[in-house]
């Protein structure tokens, strides 16, 4: 039976444990719930779909789950007790595939204060109904660029090997031969494939100190999921891999500077100009994108006049406080990242939020109308609804987060902007353009 037939389940799903050895259990009589923020509630049978194909399940060591008991009609801390169950059980949460976005958290218990921030993933509701994982999410862009099926990982070693040969003495070129045969970062992986998008990272240092940091933690911290890039590279090595990938990958051929395995690009612009200007020198082709935090607006004219088409900037939330609380912004403020979203757009450039999904505060009307106040003042193209890979509780506690008032839902929210600004798209991932057009 093809899974994309399926929409959504007929009945609700019910909760799923884990036994000590990591085994995975449903509990039929108490239903599967989500988490918005710090509160909990049932969910609507609409705002559930199969586990996407290449998602991740993980068992949440020292929690305890929460269901919905439906007679009682109350919410349930499940520690096996209630069902005899001898040692412990441990909550289940899904990380979902990319191009998915999450509406609902998976709700558990720590069953101690002092317990360490679980480590920078996604934790999203999941349920079990007639033979299959349910979540609470949406597919936020059809685009394939990371699809699980889009990798078959025998080829991607093979291709990978190849081209590690052929550029053997372009360290930029090597470090993202680890990235694609260690971490299986799929933009590292499209890049030896000869597709879509491919990542340009150059900055081993970066500005922010972000709580969710994927690259850089302090002691004490979750775990960095990636190694950040040592060394700055060379303009020649920068431009060889961007001509290299947009002369194979074709007109539809992105190359980003800025990611996940690097500290902020924009500290080192000269070298994005540089290489920038040299790139469009080569080649017209293909969309230069750049993923930022946007801290150094002065640097925008002169990558602009370069070639830069697009820009993605990173936030985890619109609102002053919540923003610099999480950024930890070293000498810049948040209005340093508006000017350069304003300066962008005012050169007539597609910028894209890379907009952090948090369910019951990305959704808070408060958030949304401060959102809509900058959109309105500045323009914008495109929300990318990608999932904040970070525990819940350490976030929201680290930030000083404080229910402001009502919340609408992710869709809710994404249903008010769209009412609020027609033209303004949605999805996941950096578009290709031509001639700073959408293809
Ligand atoms: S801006 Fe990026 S690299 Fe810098 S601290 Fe934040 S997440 Fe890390």
């Amino acid at each position: 039976m093809k899974n994309r037939s399926i929409r959504h389940p007929e009945g609700m799903p019910s909760m799923v444990y884990a036994d000590a050895n990591g085994q995975i259990f449903d509990l039929p009589g108490l239903k599967m719930i989500g988490r918005s923020g710090h509160e909990v509630s049932p969910l609507q049978k609409d705002d559930l779909i199969p586990l996407p194909e290449g998602s991740e399940l993980f068992v949440l060591p020292g929690t305890l789950p929460l269901g919905w008991d439906a007679d009682r009609d109350e919410v349930v801390v499940f520690d096996g007790g209630q069902c005899g169950l001898k040692g412990p059980v441990q909550a289940v949460a899904a990380f979902m595939a990319p191009g998915y976005t999450q509406t609902a958290m998976a709700p558990f218990f720590h069953e101690t204060r002092d317990h360490d921030p679980l480590p920078l993933f996604s934790y999203t509701a999941v349920g079990w109904w007639r033979g299959r994982f349910w979540v609470a999410g949406f597919r936020s862009d059809p685009d394939p660029r990371q699809d699980f099926r889009s990798f078959r990982p025998r080829v991607v070693r093979e291709k990978t090997l190849k081209k590690l040969k052929r550029f053997r003495s372009n360290r930029l070129v090597q470090h993202l031969g680890r990235c694609s045969l260690t971490y299986g970062c799929p933009a590292a992986r499209n890049f030896f494939m000869e597709r879509w998008e491919a990542p340009i990272p150059t900055s081993p240092a970066c500005n922010a100190r972000c709580i969710g940091c994927i690259s850089h933690q302090p002691k004490g911290g979750p775990p960095a999921t990636q190694d950040r890039i040592r060394f700055v590279p060379s303009t020649e090595e920068v431009v060889e891999l961007a001509v290299s990938h947009i002369a194979r990958a074709g007109r539809g051929g992105i190359v980003s500077f800025g990611q996940g395995c690097e500290g902020e690009p924009l500290l080192q612009w000269e070298l994005l100009v540089r290489s920038i200007r040299k790139i469009r020198q080569r080649t017209g082709h293909g969309t230069v994108n750049l993923n930022t935090n946007a801290s150094v607006p002065d640097a925008v004219q002169p990558l602009v006049e370069a070639g830069l088409d697009s820009m993605r900037i990173s936030m985890n939330s619109s609102r002053k406080r919540y923003y610099e609380a999480y950024y930890r912004p070293k000498g810049f403020i948040q209005d340093d990242v508006l000017r350069t979203w304003k300066t962008m757009k005012q050169l007539g450039k597609f910028v894209s939020l890379n907009l952090f999904i948090l369910p019951g505060l990305t959704d808070e009307m408060e958030e949304i109308d401060r959102l809509s106040g900058l959109i309105d003042r500045f323009g914008l193209d495109l929300i990318q609804l990608r999932n904040h890979n970070i525990d819940p509780d350490w976030y929201l506690n680290s930030i000083g987060y404080r229910k402001a008032g009502r919340t609408v839902g992710i869709k809710g929210m994404v249903r008010i902007l769209k009412e609020r600004f027609p033209w303004l798209r949605f999805g996941y991932f950096n578009p290709r353009l031509n001639g700073g057009r959408l293809r």
